[in-house]
């Protein structure tokens, strides 16, 4: 019952972020608490437990001291996460400022106590030897995160560290506030320049007042422009403009981010960040993470080599004279190649991919996959009108709740992720994850055709937001749902995207939007030969991406000079000259997030690779091993090493032969 509870409790909250600005009378109305005051409250609770903590005066238990120190984490938690996404995608500017102002506090708390001394000997001093697995687990990792504070360090340092964390806070949120906020336009004042676009997109965009086209730097006109726009100077415009981003604000903001991290590290006792970061991952050291990355980029080097010649040689059908390709030509050269040499027009393939069908296709396959039903909830508040909410349920009982905010608008954030409103614990709450994405929107009746990009993007988040639910029954929330390895969270989303291009399932969905004629099977197998070209320019392109990231927090800070290292890093992995006068750096957000970690998208990858193989021996849809996965993999959340899932789920520890065979394949 209490599981109703807290979704009451929830929905009032949500209340309460949308109803900021727009108070009734208060004569006849209840009043309203603000946002800010309700995520206080959360952040009050926490707060209060832990002087509840410390003012134990008795002999340390895990009833008097670790369930409390739970439940702490879970106050601190639920109001951090409802702050994050209101700012990330709350219509309402004092809203998102609030939100702000609310993490800054719950950031600022949750650095306080990990450096509290008296806490961190009191939990050490909880006899645990009788204690169940999960509980002696929680205990050894939540010290291992105190001495990864800096708990243990004398007491002038602990305040340096606390400077410093405060110091990277603000840095952090600047730096996501510079690259959301910098969204540049282009005017298209002749049409002829649009040639190459579908018809359907170039209606749907927006006209300034004199009937222009006006197209910007977001995703939704980004990605058609630079695949299909023929006029590459338009493609080099925007391609400039959108790595340009944050440009001339978030160059200083790295670098001080940096001096920072480097110096954080320093003090705990690392030779720098990404030894720091990386040590309690599934890679255990920077120097591992480089060991990977450059056995990657080598593998794929031959192949690169291959597709880049194949884009070259088809540049030079429209330009004899090319002596190479531009970065602002690969997608749209890609998709020429695969046009005319494999014959899939990914203009015709979006025909069959409407987002209201593929949304339904998710919501099905996962209920037939994992045994579980989805209930839609009309009548809870959201933040915006297009947000979707569902109740999934497994045997009659509610196990989660699921938010859809799928498509763009001004100020909201900009990519697609699976954000956490609530972690799910067993008798407290239930989880609540949100995804956030920008996928065209179905209006006025009118389909809303998705490229197969994102329709594979779509399929990534679920994998996300079903591990984040199906991982919700653990008793600590530092153990639950996504919670588990940072660098193995990208292993369960890569591999769901392996059941978009399953034939029995796409018949059913995949249906085009005027015939309703599902794609043809000869279509889906010409995209599954097609998909491989190109692989390995991909694959060098993430390992530009991940060397970056990790050779950023592997180098001295002072000594950096940011538009050197990154013209150098992709010479070194890429065959595409770097573009003069763009910083991509500026607005690669991932280095606030996943700072040295980039390199967890390709090793996470090895790892779903592996796990998908009894998959193809058994097929995609197999009942026996898609249980087996939902339970070996996704219900245990954090509460084992990501190797130790990996073998309970594949009766064997993984290993790295059918990633390689997939990089030669
Ligand atoms: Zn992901």
């Amino acid at each position: 019952m209490s599981i109703y509870i807290k979704s009451t409790y929830l929905s009032l909250l949500l209340t309460t972020i949308i109803s900021m600005g727009c108070r009734g009378n208060t004569d006849t109305l209840p009043k309203q608490i603000s946002f800010y005051e309700q995520c206080n409250a959360d952040i009050s609770k926490a707060r209060t437990l832990l002087a509840e903590i410390l003012a134990v005066d008795d002999v340390r238990t895990i009833e008097n001291t670790i369930k409390p120190y739970n439940a702490m984490s879970i106050a601190l938690e639920n109001g951090w996460g409802m702050a994050y996404l209101a700012r990330s995608v709350h219509p309402q500017e004092d809203i998102r400022n609030q939100a702000t102002e609310c993490e800054k506090q719950a950031s600022q708390f949750s650095t306080k106590t990990s450096l509290n001394s008296t806490l961190y000997d009191a939990i050490k001093q909880v006899d645990i030897s009788r204690a169940d697995k999960k509980t002696k687990r929680f205990v050894r990792f939540t010290l291992r995160d105190f001495k990864r504070s800096g708990v243990n360090l004398p007491s002038k340092q602990r305040q340096r560290l606390s400077e410093i964390n405060k110091e990277l806070t603000q840095l952090g949120l600047a730096f996501d506030k510079n690259i959301v906020t910098d969204v540049r336009y282009i005017t298209i004042t002749d049409l002829s320049e649009l040639s190459g676009l579908p018809q359907d997109w170039i209606e749907t965009r927006t006209k300034d007042s004199q009937g222009n086209i006006v197209v910007s730097t977001d995703s939704p006109d980004y990605v058609p422009i630079l695949t299909y726009a023929d006029n590459t100077n338009l493609r080099k415009r925007l391609y400039t403009q959108r790595i340009s981003r944050a440009k001339n604000t978030n160059k200083d903001v790295l670098k001080k981010m940096l001096i920072f991290r480097d110096e954080k590290a320093k003090l705990l006792g690392y030779k720098n960040y990404a030894d720091y970061i990386t040590a309690d991952k599934m890679m255990k050291s920077g120097r591992k993470a480089d060991a990977f990355i450059q056995k990657v980029s080598s593998l794929s080097k031959a192949r690169g080599k291959k597709d880049y010649n194949a884009l070259l040689e088809r540049k030079r059908q429209d330009n004899p004279n090319a002596s190479h390709v531009e970065s602002y030509e690969k997608s749209y050269y890609t998709n020429k190649i695969t046009t005319e040499k494999y014959n899939v027009d990914q203009q015709i393939v979006r025909e069959y991919f409407d987002y209201n069908r593929v949304e339904k296709a998710l919501l099905d396959l996962t209920s037939r996959l994992y045994n579980i039903s989805y209930k839609r909830v009309t009548d809870i508040p959201t933040w915006h009108s297009d947000v979707k909410v569902f109740d999934v349920f497994k045997n009659k009982e509610t196990i989660g709740r699921i938010y859809l905010d799928m498509h763009p608008r001004d100020n909201k954030y900009k990519h697609a992720a699976k954000f956490s409103l609530r972690s799910g614990v067993v008798d407290v709450q239930i989880p609540e994850g949100v995804l956030v994405c920008n996928f065209p929107k179905p209006q006025n009746n009118k389909p809303a055709l998705m490229e197969l990009s994102q329709v594979n993007t779509m399929f990534h988040e679920f994998g996300h937001l079903m591990h984040h639910v199906f991982g919700g029954q653990q008793q600590y929330a530092s153990q639950s749902g996504t919670a588990t390895e940072r660098d193995f969270v990208e292993a369960p989303s890569q591999m769901f995207e392996e059941w978009l291009l399953h034939y029995d399932l796409l018949k059913h969905f995949a249906l085009h939007y005027k015939t309703n004629q599902p794609i043809p099977l000869i279509l889906v197998n010409k995209i599954k030969k097609s998909n491989r070209f190109g692989r390995g320019v991909s694959v060098q392109q993430q390992m530009f991406y991940a060397d970056l990231s990790l050779s950023l927090h592997r180098a001295n800070p002072n000594k950096l000079n940011l538009d050197t290292m990154i013209k150098k890093l992709q010479k070194k992995h890429t065959p595409f000259p770097f573009v003069d006068g763009t910083a991509m750096y500026a607005s690669f957000g991932h280095l606030k997030g996943y700072s040295a970690m980039y390199y967890t998208y390709m090793w996470s990858l090895s790892i779903a690779k592996d796990m998908i193989s009894p998959f193809r021996k058994y097929g995609l849809l197999s009942p026996k091993w898609n249980t087996r996965y939902r339970d070996k993999i996704l219900t245990p959340g954090g509460s084992k090493d990501a190797k130790d899932l990996v073998s309970d789920f594949l009766g064997r520890p993984y290993n790295l032969k059918m990633f390689n065979a997939w990089l030669k394949e």
